[in-house]
């Protein structure tokens, strides 16, 4: 009760309400009904530019413009009129200036209750009006955003009833506007989904953060999105209204859920491969590393990825390795292989190859880098074992050639030895046989000598008895001639009986003083029928006269026959235009040369050392004793026989005999002393 009495009570004083109104923050006028001023409020003074002080007895309609104070007269007549309030917005408009105003007017009354004067109240609204037609504009633009966007976008209330759908909610829901306009739509969210969502966007809640997050949304048929949800605050910071927008995410799920299945798919075959397949990010970090890794190093792939393999590499390699990565991610290469040693499981370092390469995007962007490292630690250790097998094989087969080479040419050697052995076995074998043929025929001529000796003598006692009585005859000298002749011949074959005898018995012949001149014309008379008889010819060409020697008569006679019937016998069958035997005598101071010369076949080469061999022969009823018999007996007067081919085709056979000192010493194997000169 006290305290109800210390109240005081309202008393309003015209100066109190004056001081209100002029202090009043909005603009507030009261004016009698000439127009003229009676109170103002300072807005009012700074609407009209003059002072408050100087607002009083002003004309309101000589402040305001011509049309506006026309238009103020005329409400000023209606109120007047109608005593009644008016409220209304008027658009004002002042030079370059143009205002709307909410303007209220109501009558003053004095205490009789007549109308003495109008009180004018208004706001300029232009500010409300101009942010009214920026929402109206915004509200256009989000429509037509939303229209467009392939974002589904919704707006609601606080009380979570939709307000607006745009065609993709639409799409993703396959719910239409329709159907959810005015309705609250959380009821289409799992219960979950629906409490979390609730729990954030709550009545009460101020400075909501906004939510985002990943749920199915059942529409006509269920579909996972991305919700997100915003407040539109007002100033004090309450909720008005939440815009949402959904992200469909249900293909972009399956192409996730496709991509993991790849990349588990792609985990199990690289398990599988026995190679580390890993990938190199563009900025060198390693993004993927396959089981295999821990096969080679036994530490986990994972503890590899980002740049934990390096620590694996050996410290020498890592430079190396770096710098070839390197290259594939500046694009200095395409791919590259090289070899590195790796920490092995067992603590030991492993030889591995790399081969990598660039990985691109479908665009043709560098991505980074994908490889595979193989451990070759095996294959080294065996490359290295087959190369020192090649190594010590190759020394072993070159020690084996070298033996090979060495015992071959110990065996060429040998068999050139034993060809040499077998050559002089066959040279040795021969002359044995010549040896023995040579005693056989020494054998056959003496033996024959002896059996021929008998008839000879016969034949010559019998020529004896006939020339006894063929003396007696007259004309006898064809006869007598003929059978001295006879005689001749017949001491001449017993003559080479005898030598024959004593050559096979001693080897040794008598030397008589003898004219070699002679013999060569006694041979060639002897034999001239005969080389008359084959359509040939004997001549006889001699530098002297007579030319005596001291030697076997017998033996050179034998000699010349022999080689003057070779001679004939190497021409018959043979086409030559001058068919002649040539025996020439050539005396020198110290020698004397026979040679016959004829014009015949000639020898062949490979037959000449054979020539003068005993039994060589070419003719089918030759003996080959001839030359060889020659022979001897020329060199058993210290002479030479010799073989000479002719220029154009025949043979020279040449008879060379020295001239000996007559001395007892110098008596010769033969028994043949030189001659005295
Ligand atoms: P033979 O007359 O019984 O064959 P030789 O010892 O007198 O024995 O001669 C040996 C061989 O030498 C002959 O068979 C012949 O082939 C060759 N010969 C000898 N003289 C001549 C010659 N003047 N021209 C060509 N060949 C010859």
């Amino acid at each position: 009760m006290d305290n109800e009495k210390t109240i005081p009570t309202l008393e309003l004083s015209v100066e109190l309400l004056s001081e209100a109104i002029r202090s009043f923050p909005e603009a507030i006028l009261i004016k009698n009904l000439r127009g003229e001023i009676i109170l103002g409020s300072k807005h009012v003074a700074d609407f009209f530019g003059v002072s408050i002080e100087d607002l009083p007895g002003k004309n309101v309609y000589d402040l305001l413009p011509q049309k506006i104070s026309e238009t103020v007269r005329a409400k000023m007549k209606w109120i007047e009129t109608n005593r009644q309030s008016d409220v209304s917005e008027e658009i004002w408009e002042f030079e370059h200036d143009t205002r709307t105003l909410l303007v209220s007017r109501a009558p003053v009354r004095n205490p009789r209750g007549e109308v003495v004067g109008v009180m004018t109240g208004y706001r300029n609204i232009s500010p409300i009006k101009q942010a009214f037609a920026l929402y109206e504009q915004n509200q256009h633009r989000f429509v037509t955003l939303a229209k467009t966007c392939p974002v589904g976008i919704f707006e609601c209330n606080p009380f979570h009833q939709v307000t607006y759908v745009n065609p993709e909610w639409e799409r993703i829901t396959g719910v239409p506007s329709a159907d959810i306009l005015g309705k609250e739509w959380l009821g289409m969210l799992s219960a979950d989904h629906q409490l979390r969502v609730q729990t954030i966007l709550g009545p009460s809640e101020t400075n909501r953060p906004s939510i985002s997050v990943d749920c199915l949304v059942r529409g006509k048929d269920q579909r996972w999105v991305e919700l997100s949800i915003n407040h539109c605050l007002h100033e004090d910071g309450n909720s008005v209204s939440y815009i949402g927008s959904m992200v469909d995410l249900t293909s972009r799920l399956e192409a996730q859920k496709q991509m993991e299945e790849q990349v588990n798919l792609m985990r199990e075959l690289t398990s599988a491969v026995p190679a580390i397949i890993w990938q190199l990010s563009l900025d060198g970090r390693c993004i993927f590393i396959s089981d295999h890794w821990r096969a080679v190093t036994g530490s986990s792939p994972q503890d590899a990825i980002r740049d934990g393999w390096i620590e694996s590499v050996h410290p020498d390699d890592r430079s190396a390795v770096k710098m070839n990565l390197g290259e594939l991610l500046s694009s200095r290469k395409q791919n590259c292989s090289f070899e590195c040693r790796l920490l092995g499981s067992a603590r030991d370092w492993r030889w591995t190859l790399v081969e990598a390469q660039q990985i691109h995007s479908m665009e043709g962007e560098l991505r980074g880098v994908v490889g595979n490292t193989i451990d070759i630690t095996e294959r080294k250790k065996a490359q290295q074992s087959l190369l020192e097998l090649n190594t010590s094989l190759e020394q072993r087969v070159l020690e084996r050639t070298q033996a090979l080479l060495q015992s071959n040419e110990a065996l060429k050697i040998e068999i050139e030895h034993r060809r040499h052995t077998e050559e002089m076995l066959e040279e040795k074998r021969a002359e044995l046989d010549h040896v023995e043929r040579l005693s056989l025929a020494g054998q056959l001529s003496g033996e024959l000598a002896h059996e021929l000796n008998q008839p000879l003598n016969a034949i010559q006692n019998y020529v004896g008895s006939l020339s006894l009585l063929v003396s007696n005859l007259p004309q006898n000298d064809s006869a007598v001639r003929i059978l001295g002749q006879l005689n001749k011949e017949i001491s001449r074959a017993a003559k080479i009986i005898k030598r024959t005898r004593d050559f096979v018995s001693t080897g040794k012949h008598q030397p008589e003083q003898i004219d070699i001149c002679e013999i060569i014309l006694d041979t060639a008379a002897m034999l001239k029928g005969e080389a008359r008889r084959r359509g040939m010819q004997i001549q006889v060409k001699m530098d002297s006269q007579t030319s005596p020697f001291l030697g076997d008569k017998v033996g050179l006679q034998q000699v010349l026959v022999n080689l003057v019937l070779n001679a004939i016998d190497a021409m018959v069958g043979h086409v030559a235009s001058d068919k002649t035997v040539l025996v020439e005598l050539i005396t020198q101071s110290d020698r004397i040369v026979i040679a016959v010369r004829d014009t015949g076949s000639g020898v062949p080469e490979s037959e000449v050392k054979k020539l003068f061999e005993a039994f060589f022969t070419t003719k089918t009823t030759g003996l080959g004793m001839g030359l060889a018999i020659s022979q001897r007996i020329i060199e058993s007067h210290r002479g030479t026989l010799r073989y000479e081919p002719r220029e154009n085709s025949g043979s020279s056979f040449v008879i060379e005999l020295p001239f000996l000192e007559k001395s007892s010493n110098e008596r010769n194997a033969s028994g043949i002393t030189a001659k005295s000169s």
